[in-house]
């Protein structure tokens, strides 16, 4: 029984093919298409072109097992309904889709498959008027006989389940008013898509395309679905609300759609089933599924154009996608650890042998429980490098969250979910990225952490932490448990200074100091050229950097305590050889030397021959050297010392310069000083004017007492850092020392230590950096309070072997110490040098 004559569908439609859900002509689905077939109509059909003609498509129900979609089209459906897309929605997440919201137009038969590919388009016949659905004829005329008798006795029972609804509500009223407007040949359709119907029953009815079978398909369910809201409204009365009618359940979009059951709504046909399905298979906990299963049935009763649909809907999706119990199997073998660490990583070796220990422990007691592991060094010595290689060596995924400049404890716990834009944390989004529940998480520059009127997100990483809570983290996004105990915690920090105790308090802090110069040659050579070769594509037959010429790259161009800006300056040399070779413009010269071109006659260069950057290579690359100024350059006049200063960034040091002119004897201290180092300089001054005597120190005019008629600035350049700290007490007497002396302090000298009024040194922290720092600089001898002695140890062996160590105890042996042959009025006892070591 075909249909002519009136409005008409086109006689070739594209082919929607839904394994979900059964459109109906005269109602609204949603569906959510991923496959390529249905992607490509969507890409070609309906983002292109703006015709009401080109969006109308043919919805075929896939009746067949989606695995062999590809395969047999000739068993398509062969009964559809013509649509037009009212909305399309694209998304990639999670994955590649679209969601398309269709209304049905009328029926159709597919007479046969025009092409397959890129989507099915079909030769297809039209079953139904299209007016009597679009509800632009008027009411048609009335059926005589069995039909009439069929279609009356339907329109009854529709207005009988109407009077057991509640009519207060829109979506009822709006029904109410469709039922007498539209045809009464529509109605089979149009209630079968609304009430409670399988997909099953809502392909019979889309079958039946004689209109007697339709109303004699879709009248029992009508039926069966009045005698299921008796039955409710009987238990409800019983029941301590006695509410009068059934709540209506209903689906927002198109007002003429919706449920009329709420208990439950399993066989609902669309996209809300696959979540519904993922939510039971996600393997969440009893209390998360519960939530789930809540929010799931308020989310089949929103509409979906109101604004919490969408919230509910992304946070079901992410529910469904968080591995609850999703876990990547540990394969350690400390052995292999060991090997990979080593291979990863050069030096660092007390650092390496507390992380195996902390493998191997737990390996034997399979439990986490313990303190989390706290790398703190100068940014560039591999902190963040070790964490991943820990990763590597356990199997397991690796997820850095960077932590510098977090304010929010929203950032750490999520945002409730009361507000639009509510999001996870930071710690849940990591799981959800990584996709298993025992990563390892690298929490990066802890000490950052900053604080705001919006919570305090130290407070909320003390929970994640914490081994007794974090089983049972709970995201305010989330609002469920989440077991945090099976995730690695790795955190790195420049400082502790400014990791606030509490957490502090919970992690095993592990120093990284900074590296040598010999050290940072054999990580350039072991690490960071084959790096930068292989980044730049470059190979080692192309490209040969010396080890002189890395020692020149480190000491002229670079001061750092890490690797960091040595990497860069060595992707600086890479680059610029990268483009010699690409423009196959290179000169060699003759020490095998890049030079300027020009400058030298052209020679053939044998293709197997790499570049080999020199001295003038270097400066043609890298410019001049930035870092030339020796230590002993600045130490001209008399008011100069050098002191060490410890920074979260390395050790560093510090020259500390003093003037004096005529005056009424005041002090002037420039440079951005802390309390701490201003008391430190007055200490200082305090005790050399005690003993201005003993040491023969003088005012301006030769008067005994220094500050007699003197103004003294004591300056500490680089002028724009702040500095803080008791350590640069003894640099500020000998400073002043060498002032009110006019001596000269020894060119080669750097020093440290806290000072008291009585002239005693006291031990101060940071040494290892404060003397890889004067090392780095050329320094020779180095003064240092003695009960800092044992803290040589930790010092690199070359580097003890090239220094001279002044240990002392008493501000008279520093002055000794620091000058050239003594300095005059000290007790010249023996200060206990620990030369070369
Ligand atoms: P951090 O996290 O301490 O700031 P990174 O881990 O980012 O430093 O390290 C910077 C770079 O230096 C990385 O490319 C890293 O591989 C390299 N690096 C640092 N220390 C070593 C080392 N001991 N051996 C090999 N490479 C290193």
């Amino acid at each position: 029984m075909s249909y002519s004559g009136g409005m008409e569908i086109p006689s070739r439609l594209p082919l929607l093919l839904t394994h979900e859900g059964v459109l109906l002509p005269g109602s609204t689905v949603r569906f959510s298409v991923d496959s390529p077939r249905n992607m490509n109509l969507v890409k070609h059909r309906l983002l292109k072109g703006t015709s009401l003609k080109s969006t109308i498509i043919g919805v075929i129900p896939d009746t067949r097992d989606p695995e062999h979609e590809i395969d047999d089209l000739p068993s398509l459906h062969k009964i559809g309904t013509a649509g037009i897309a009212v909305q399309v929605v694209g998304s990639n997440w999670p994955k590649p889709h679209y969601t398309l919201l269709i209304t049905g137009l009328c029926r159709f038969s597919v007479s046969s498959v025009q092409k397959e590919r890129p989507f099915v388009l079909a030769e297809v016949e039209q079953l139904d008027k299209l007016e009597q659905y679009t509800g632009s004829a008027s009411e048609s005329g009335t059926e005589d006989g069995e039909l009439g008798e069929l279609s009356q006795k339907f329109y009854q029972a529709a207005i009988q389940l109407l009077g057991m609804l509640d009519m207060s509500v829109p979506v009822v009223a709006k029904f109410r008013r469709l039922l007498d407007s539209l045809p009464k040949e529509t109605l089979p359709d149009v209630v079968a898509s609304m009430i409670r119907t399988s997909n099953k029953e809502k392909l019979q009815v889309l079958d039946a395309v004689s209109l007697e079978e339709r109303f004699k398909m879709a009248l029992p369910m009508l039926t069966r679905q009045i005698e299921g809201l008796k039955l409710l409204q009987k238990t409800r009365k019983v029941g301590p609300d006695n509410e009068k009618k059934a709540p209506l359940i209903h689906k927002g979009f198109p007002s003429r759609q919706f449920r009329l059951d709420e208990e439950d709504e399993d066989e609902d046909g669309d996209d809300t089933t696959v979540l519904e399905k993922k939510i039971h298979g996600a393997n969440m906990p009893e209390a998360a599924l519960k939530v789930c299963v809540k929010e799931l049935k308020r989310l089949k009763k929103m509409p979906q154009s109101m604004p919490e649909y969408a919230l509910t809907r992304n946070y079901l999706d992410l529910m469904v996608e968080l591995p609850w119990n999703n876990s990547s199997k540990d394969c350690l073998d400390i052995r292999a650890a060991r090997t990979q660490l080593d291979n990863d990583h050069y030096a660092m070796d007390k650092l390496k042998r507390r992380v195996l220990e902390y493998l191997a422990v737990r390996q034997l007691k399979t439990s986490l429980k313990g303190p989390i592991l706290c790398f703190v060094g100068p940014p560039g010595v591999g902190k963040t490098s070790v964490g991943r290689s820990v990763a590597r060596t356990l199997g397991r995924e690796f997820h850095r969250i960077a932590l510098g400049g977090v304010c929010d404890q929203s950032d750490i716990r999520g945002h409730r979910r009361t507000y639009v834009g509510s999001m996870p944390g930071r710690i849940i989004n990591g799981l959800k990225t990584v996709g298993v529940n025992n990563p390892v998480f690298l929490l990066d520059e802890v000490d950052k952490l900053g604080k705001s009127l919006q919570g305090d997100p130290a407070a909320a990483l003390l929970e994640v932490l914490d081994p007794e809570q974090n089983h049972s983290f709970t995201d305010h996004y989330l609002n469920v448990a989440f077991d945090l105990s099976q995730v690695l915690f790795i955190a790195t920090a420049n400082t502790t200074a400014t990791i606030p105790p509490a957490l502090l308090d919970r992690m095993e802090v592990l120093q990284v100091p900074g590296y040598t110069q010999e050290e940072k040659v054999e990580i350039a050579h072991r690490h960071l050229i084959s790096k930068q070769l292989e980044e730049h594509g470059l190979t080692p037959q192309q490209l040969h950097i010396p080890q002189s010429t890395t020692q020149d790259i480190i000491s002229r161009y670079t001061r750092e305590a890490g690797v960091r800006s040595l990497e860069r300056r060595i992707g600086t040399v890479c680059r610029a050889v990268a483009v010699k070779v690409a423009e196959g413009q290179l000169h060699i010269s003759d020490s095998g030397g890049v030079t300027s071109e020009g400058q030298q006659a052209a020679k053939d260069t044998p293709p197997a021959m790499p570049i080999v950057i020199d001295h003038t290579a270097l400066t043609d690359i890298l410019g001049p050297p930035v870092f030339d100024m020796e230590v002993s350059e600045r130490l001209t006049l008399p008011g100069v010392a050098l002191g060490l200063a410890w920074t979260p960034l390395g050790g560093e040091i510090m020259f500390v310069e003093a003037s004096r002119t005529e005056g009424e004897g005041q002090l002037t201290l420039t440079g951005q000083l802390g309390d701490v180092m201003k008391e430190s300089a007055h200490l200082a001054i305090s005790w050399l004017r005690a003993n201005a005597k003993t040491y023969r120190l003088t005012n301006i005019v030769g008067a005994p007492d220094p500050l007699e008629g003197t103004d003294i600035h004591l300056h500490f350049p680089a002028g724009a850092v702040t500095k803080d700290g008791p350590s640069a007490g003894v640099t500020i007497v000998t400073c002043l020392a060498s002032l009110f002396s006019g001596r000269l302090v020894r060119s080669d000298v750097a020093m440290t230590g806290e000072i008291t009024l009585r002239g005693l040194v006291l031990p101060v922290g940071g040494i290892k950096d404060k003397v890889l720092a004067a090392h780095r600089a050329g320094v020779k001898c180095v003064i240092l309070p003695k009960r800092n002695k044992k803290d040589l140890e930790d010092l690199p062996a070359n580097v003890r072997a090239d220094l001279d160590f002044v240990m002392v105890s008493s501000l008279d042996q520093v002055l000794n110490g620091a000058f050239e042959g003594g300095f005059p009025g000290t007790a010249r006892t023996h200060t206990p040098i620990l030369s070369k070591l």
